[in-house]
């Protein structure tokens, strides 16, 4: 019963609600298996980033090209950057029957939906409150203020599309909301269509089964 089609899991919400540590303790649960897509982006990378393991950071030049060319699954503009996701790697992956994690924006999280509506799951992640979300970014420091005010700007325009997404979970605990993410993901695991292949021919030896 393992012939289980890839799931693509995705993970928005506006920056400083947890998303990435979320991710980190996903992607460190060993028997979830599950693999992080890791996009291109045009923005400066972070002191605390490494080239091609939190981005592949490229120029504007070099993303028009993957995009034009057809390279990227989805891609978009998030505060004045280009981001976006290398499709080879995604789609390997899935036609393996292992599942992808992506931490990607509602724009992204759309196209994706549209292209494949079967294979995705999307769930976004709120803060428990603005002062939350403002004192996180803070306390991250590694951006300017005007970037920080640019970012709470953004928050309030990615937080009234929750109503796009399959899931959502008030991050008031990051245990708790783990909890809840790694049900979820065992639970679509789980549905009928995902499993119909392999489960078609247990279900055909049990019914061929003397009882
Ligand atoms: P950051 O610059 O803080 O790493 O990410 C900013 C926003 O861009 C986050 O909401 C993140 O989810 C989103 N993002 C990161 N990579 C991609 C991508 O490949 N596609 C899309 N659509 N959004 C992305």
């Amino acid at each position: 019963m393992d012939h289980r089609r890839g799931l693509m899991l995705i993970l928005s919400s506006p920056s400083g609600a947890g998303k990435t540590t979320l991710t980190r303790m996903l992607l460190q649960q060993p028997d979830l298996d599950l693999k992080l897509s890791i996009s291109v982006t045009t923005r400066k990378r972070r002191s605390s980033e490494a080239d091609g393991i939190h981005y592949h950071f490229i120029d504007q030049e070099a993303f028009f090209r993957l995009r034009d060319s057809g390279d990227l699954l989805e891609q978009a503009e998030v505060h004045g950057n280009f981001y976006g996701t290398p499709r080879k790697w995604v789609e390997e992956r899935l036609s393996q029957g292992r599942d992808v994690l992506f931490d990607i924006d509602y724009q992204g999280a759309r196209q994706v939906r549209e292209k494949a509506p079967r294979d995705v799951v999307t769930i976004f992640i709120l803060p428990p409150s603005m002062r939350e979300l403002r004192a996180r970014l803070e306390r991250r420091a590694e951006d300017s203020s005007e970037t920080i005010e640019k970012r709470l700007a953004a928050a309030r325009n990615e937080i009234d599309r929750w109503t796009d997404y399959d899931y959502v979970l008030v991050n008031e605990d990051i245990q708790t909301t783990f909890d809840d993410l790694t049900a979820i993901v065992r639970a679509e695991r789980l549905r009928r269509p995902r499993i119909a292949a392999g489960m078609g021919e247990f279900v055909a030896g049990l019914l061929a089964e003397e009882g």
